[in-house]
């Protein structure tokens, strides 16, 4: 039978070819980024459409900067991007966990294997780690966490800069998990200001929430305790003429008395501040003389041309609602707060405005735009593994040695499957050691010699703590060298490679509108 005249302009391939190729895509991708994994990976140097450069060894950083156009790569892209938004950590790990159980996937296909049998395997597999992790997981406490937050910063700038951020998103942490109001830590409630000049060893912790501004005038309160703030979302200030409205000023006369209708107006809108028994004012947009005169001899404190998401922080922080006219705001939109002060810091002046569970500001130093940058990512990060930490204390060693265990366990529970998907069970064992041989390799070690030496370890000491140590490249105790990460994360890049090699296999058929898509060509 002929192909259907729909499909006419449509490019496609089928069964094992479509598999094929859709197999290279994902290993084309995670070969690129395979280099990077592990405090030993290299660096990748990025520049992306305006010339922008960018060096890091990130692997989702990588991913999402890349164009590629290749629907399986995407995919891959995906995964690791989730796995970003979910757990901040393990990003390269989860792509070449997938690289890898599509690679071993495609051997049992070249033995006749269907491709849903491997996926069941797959999927079978994906359980019982599931299942069984939590055996090897060790109960974190402060120290703890200290270390893991420093494995998942290994690799991204120098030790001091790692000590001072694990620091810091350690404290910023523990105050909001104290003073939360509600079961989770909300993470958007840390706000980090980020200062070029000075050290990053000098980034300091303000509890509260600080903001790099300065009371309008010195004439008002420096600090106000126990205090109703009001946000306004615009300005009060003269309103500047639309453009396409045109006014015939026939006399100054007509000017004058348009600017007096304006400034009584103003005038209003200021007695209703006071009226209102506001202390704090903050404002989008600018304020008037004539206004802050007004608030100077009332006694409030007021902040002008404050950005849009300042002011949603601030509402959050406070519990008020930010309010367009002024004509209309009440006592229900006012937020309370316990102290509303003017601080400086190096120089810097800012504005800290604390209440019961308002969260913290991290004010985060560097000597370049650059560095700054830097240290920013690596503390939002830092704190996504932080949040994990505190609402799930499950830690486990790194160094690969987690992903061995659950091999050495998976293997054991392949003998009591029957038939062909004992197979992909066994595949699925050998894709997650891969994360040693790559560990390994990175660090110029001979991949397969670590390996065993790990297995053989592991299973003479009967432990799931040996790992490799990257610069002997021997087998050692990873609780003992400090090398841990959070169960979640581990999890998570399980569940996200498994599911794209699933995804993958299940494709039998690709039919692609006109266009050719190509295989990204990736590697180094
Ligand atoms: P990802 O993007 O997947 O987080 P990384 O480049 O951050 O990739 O590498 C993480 C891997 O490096 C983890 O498997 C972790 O256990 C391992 N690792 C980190 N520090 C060490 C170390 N000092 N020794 C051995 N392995 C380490
Ligand atoms: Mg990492």
């Amino acid at each position: 039978m002929s192909e259907a005249p729909i499909l006419k302009d449509t490019n496609r391939s089928t069964g094992r070819d479509a598999l094929q190729k859709n197999i290279q895509a994902a290993l084309a991708l995670s070969g690129a980024i395979r280099s990077t994994l592990g405090p030993r990976g290299l660096d990748k140097l990025l520049i992306d459409d305006d010339g922008r450069v960018l060096v890091t060894n990130d692997g989702v950083t990588v991913l999402e900067t890349a164009k590629v156009e290749h629907p399986v790569a995407k995919m891959m892209i995906n995964a690791s991007s989730t796995q970003d938004r979910i757990a901040k950590d393990g990003t390269t790990t989860t792509v070449v966990l997938a690289g890898e159980m599509l690679q071993n996937a495609w051997e049992l296909i070249l033995q006749g294997i269907h491709p849903a049998t491997i996926a069941r395997g797959f999927r079978n597999a994906e359980q019982f780690v599931l299942s069984s992790i939590e055996q090897f997981a060790i109960s974190g406490n402060e120290d703890l966490f200290y270390q893991v937050i420093s494995t998942s910063l290994s690799g991204k700038g120098h030790t001091s800069m790692q000590n001072r951020i694990t620091e810091l998103s350690l404290e910023a942490v523990k105050i909001l998990d104290t003073t939360k109001q509600q079961e989770f830590i909300d993470s958007s409630k840390i706000k980090i200001i980020s200062q070029t000049g000075g050290q990053i060893e000098e980034s300091y912790l303000v509890q509260g929430l600080a903001l790099p501004k300065k009371r309008m005038s010195s004439d008002m309160p420096k600090e106000i305790n126990d205090g109703k703030i009001l946000l306004i979302d615009g300005g009060l200030e003269f309103r500047s003429m639309a453009t396409d409205v045109k006014l015939n000023v026939t006399s100054t006369g007509v000017f004058n008395s348009f600017r007096k209708k304006e400034l009584q107006l103003l005038q209003k809108k200021a007695e209703k501040i006071k009226q209102l028994g506001v202390n704090v004012v903050a404002c989008r947009e600018g304020i008037d003389d004539s206004v802050k005169k007004i608030l100077v001899e009332s006694g409030i404190q007021a902040y002008r041309r404050v950005a849009k998401s300042d002011l949603n922080l601030l509402a959050k922080a406070c519990n008020g609602i930010l309010v367009n006219r002024i004509e209309d705001a009440g006592q229900k939109d006012l937020g309370n707060f316990e102290s509303s002060n003017n601080i400086s810091a190096d120089g810097k002046d800012l504005w800290v405005l604390s209440s019961t569970g308002c969260g913290v500001t991290i004010v985060a130093k560097g000597s370049t735009v650059d560095v700054v940058g830097e240290v920013e990512r690596c503390l939002d990060d830092a704190l996504g593994v932080a949040i994990q930490l505190y609402e799930n204390n499950q830690i486990l060693c790194g160094g690969g040695a987690t992903y061995v265990a659950l091999a050495r366990a998976l293997r054991r529970f392949a003998e009591s499957v029957p038939g062909r998907e004992q197979l992909a069970i066994e595949a699925f064992a050998d894709a997650i050691e891969v994360v040693v041989r790559i560990l390994a390799e990175n660090a110029g070690q001979d991949p397969i010699a670590c390996l065993l030496d790990v297995v053989a370890q592991q299973a003479n000491l009967n432990s799931a703590h040996i790992g490799i140590n990257l610069s002997t490249g021997k087998s050692a105790d990873m609780k003992e060298l400090g090398v841990l990460e959070p169960m979640s994360i581990v999890k998570q890049a399980i569940i996200g490679a498994t599911e794209v090699s699933i995804s993958v296999l299940r494709i039998d058929d690709v039919l692609w509108a006109k266009q050719d898509v190509e295989i990204p060509d990736l590697a180094e």
